[in-house]
This record gives C-alpha cells, sequence and structure tokens, in this order.
C-alpha cells in the first residue's frame, strides 16, 4: 500500500499506483506460472504476448496506420539520438545512393543533445533553428527556420517536447517548409500519449518510457515502414556511412519482434499495463483534455502574480506538461518548496541548468494533485507578493 503522492517529478516519473501494484505482483508471479515476469525466456510466447499487447495498445491508442510500425530497443533517449542518425542514413542512402545530411531543430537543451551527437558519429547535420540565442523561452515560427537542403537532407529532427526548457511545439512542419522526401522525427520523450498526433506525418516517432508511460528501460519507436529498408553494409561502407551497432538497427530490431536480443520484458509489461490502462480510462482524447485542463490552472494561477512568478517561456509554446518557472530571489525559491514539501507537493525544483522550479505534469499526475498546488501557488502568493 501507499498513499497517493502528488509528485512533480521531471523523470522517471509518477506512475498510476494501481499498475504498479498488478507489476509488483507479476514479478514475483505472472499469471500463476509460479515465476515472474522477468524470469521467463524472452521469446517465450509469453514474452511475445506482452510485446504484441503493448504494440497493440499504441496502435490503438495513437490510431496507427498499417503503413508505420512500432517497436521498442533499449538505449533510452539518448540512445536515439544514436540509433536515429545511423539508421535514417541507411535508408537515405538505399533511397539515393548517397550520404545525405540531417536537419535540426535545436529548441532545447535535448535536442541540441541529440544534433550533437549525429555530428559526433560522424554525419553532417544543418541547424535549420536555434532558439539558444534567446534561451530557449520559445519555438522560432518556421518562417524564421533556415530553409531545408531538399537535394541531400534525410531528415527533420525535432524535440516535440523539451522537458528542462519546458517548451512544446503547437504545430508541425507541413509542407510550406518541409519538402518532400525529408521525414520528419520528433523525439517525444516527455509528452507521448498526452495529446492526439497525426503519425501518419510523422517519419519517425522516438520517445524514452521513464515519463508518461513507464520505466527506464524501454524506448517506443513509431517507425514509417518503407524507413526501415537500408542500404547493406557493404553500400554503407563504400559511401563511408558509418554502420549502426547491431542492437541498434532498426530492421534488425523489427525482424525479431523488439526482442533480437534481451528485451527488459518487466518494462514492456508495465508499458503493457500503463497503455491498458489509458485505453479503459477513455484514451487519448479523454487524456488530452485532462492535461490541457491541468495545464491551464497552473499557468493562469502562475499568470495571476507576475511580481512573483515569472514564467520564461512564451505563450504559445509553452509546455502542457513540464511548467517552469521562477521566483525573484533564491530565499522566496527555497521557501516555495519547503512549503509545497509540507503540503505533500514534492519533485518541483526546477533543472540546475534552468533554475527556478518545474511541475512535470505528467499523464499519470492527478487532476487533484494539480489543484492542490495550484492552491499552494496561490496561498503563497497572497503572503509572499
Ligand atoms: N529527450 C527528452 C525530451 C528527454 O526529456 C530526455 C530525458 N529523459 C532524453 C531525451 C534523454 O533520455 P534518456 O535519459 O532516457 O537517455
Amino acid at each position: 500500500q501507499r498513499e497517493e503522492a502528488n509528485y512533480f517529478g521531471a523523470g522517471p516519473a509518477f506512475l498510476p499506483t494501481d499498475v504498479l501494484r498488478q507489476a509488483a505482483y507479476d514479478l514475483f508471479n505472472f499469471e500463476n506460472a509460479n515465476l515472474g515476469i522477468g524470469e521467463i525466456s524472452h521469446r517465450s510466447k509469453t514474452a511475445m504476448k506482452v510485446i504484441d499487447d503493448t504494440k497493440a495498445n499504441f496502435k490503438e491508442l495513437l490510431n496507427i496506420p498499417d503503413t508505420h510500425e512500432v517497436f521498442f530497443m533499449q538505449g533510452g533517449g539518448t540512445g536515439a539520438f544514436s540509433s536515429v542518425a545511423y539508421n535514417l542514413m541507411a535508408n537515405y542512402a538505399k533511397r539515393t545512393g548517397k550520404k545525405g545530411k540531417a536537419a535540426y531543430a535545436v529548441t532545447g537543451g535535448w535536442s541540441k543533445k541529440a544534433a550533437e551527437e549525429a555530428q559526433r558519429l560522424g554525419f553532417d547535420v544543418d541547424i535549420v533553428a536555434n532558439g539558444k540565442a534567446n534561451n530557449f523561452t520559445s519555438i522560432p515560427p518556421y518562417s524564421e527556420w533556415k530553409a531545408i537542403d531538399a537535394d541531400n537532407t534525410a531528415y527533420l529532427y525535432v524535440c516535440d517536447n523539451e522537458t528542462v526548457h519546458g517548451n512544446e511545439f503547437n504545430s508541425i512542419p507541413g509542407p510550406e517548409y518541409l519538402p518532400e522526401g525529408v521525414e520528419l522525427v520528433a523525439d517525444t520523450s516527455s509528452n507521448i500519449l498526452s495529446k492526439k498526433v497525426d503519425v501518419s506525418k510523422y517519419g519517425l516517432i522516438v520517445a524514452g518510457a521513464q515519463k508518461n508511460v513507464g520505466l527506464a528501460g524501454l524506448t517506443i519507436y513509431i517507425i514509417k515502414k518503407s524507413l526501415l529498408e537500408q542500404a547493406s553494409d557493404d553500400e554503407l561502407r563504400a559511401l563511408n556511412i558509418p554502420l549502426s551497432p547491431i542492437a541498434l538497427s532498426f530492421p534488425v530490431v523489427v525482424a525479431n519482434n523488439s526482442a533480437y536480443n534481451t528485451i527488459p520484458i518487466f518494462t514492456c509489461h508495465i508499458l503493457r499495463l500503463v497503455t491498458q490502462k489509458l485505453i479503459e480510462d477513455g484514451g487519448i482524447e479523454k487524456k488530452q483534455e485532462q492535461n490541457e485542463y491541468k495545464a491551464k490552472i497552473l499557468y493562469e494561477a502562475l499568470e495571476k502574480y507576475p511580481s512573483l512568478y515569472k514564467l520564461p517561456v512564451e505563450k504559445n509554446s509553452r509546455s502542457h506538461m513540464n511548467v517552469v518557472f521562477t521566483l525573484p530571489s533564491e530565499d522566496l525559491e527555497s521557501a516555495f518548496l519547503a512549503g509545497a514539501a509540507e503540503r505533500d507537493l514534492t519533485g518541483l525544483k526546477g533543472h540546475r541548468s534552468v533554475g527556478g522550479m518545474r511541475a512535470s505534469i505528467y499523464n499519470a499526475v492527478a487532476i487533484e494533485s494539480v489543484e492542490k498546488l495550484v492552491a499552494f501557488v496561490i496561498e503563497f502568493a497572497e503572503k509572499n507578493q
């Protein structure tokens, strides 16, 4: 048993208590097999069913068309920085017979790291947008982005929700910016399953599991199937394109139903339980409504006291998941955190690179928890403004 916490940590994040209770039981005895879910072969029928059910849940929740496939890999969001570059470049070589380059929109710390990793691995990277000049407090409008080199670019990479800086895209680049044949890749580690998305518009959607959907240890990939075609190793070598480590090779992992090597099946099982619960609770539309409500009441409460709470991110770039705000002094920030903790409101300290506060209001954070936080935001302001 545990009390329902009001926990706003940025990740690993809060998970539904009933999911964890079930998972805890399944860890020592899964479906009365007298064995725990983590003790069975990753190639057994039981494990395959866990993987298949989880995939099916994602397909249902996000309305994933037949043109796209879901798979899971280890390596986290950071592993995806590497896997995306290797695999999409190998696909581009297959499509065009040449070495391509990649376009990256740098809108915060995570997309910056992704761009740096692609470069580090030996790929040509074009930074087409960069929010660094204004500390990533807004996502530059597409009209200000550098044009993509349509004849040589394999993909455009964006981070849909920047967890540290608290900004989020409110639209995706359409044909007026994105040339045909350049695949859209989105890191959705901190907002997957929080809102509806039109999967058909993406070449690839990637997300670490440990914020909105489960435990660390698995990364969710939703890929356009045509992107699984890749130039052979010999062709890649001839073009001077680095080869992907086998564990990160999309076609290999997909051909083996996400179990080419040992999949952390307990982590996958948690994904299954979380997605199952989401379906039972009314699906993405319902969740999106709740998430929008949570973000709205929190931002509105903070906006009411502009002399005390500063919201660095411009209104139309604000994240629905990670609400970043600062107070005028470190003393006030400490007092805010201490007062919050007294009311069992925890996990609110901002990322060390940005400072201030960050309330992460992922899917599992209840409306009641956000309402409690809102009440405290108001109470603190009335006393200290
Ligand atoms: N992308 C985003 C948007 C993130 O928030 C994070 C941090 N969890 C990462 C990538 C890196 O993820 P990981 O720690 O799983 O490598």
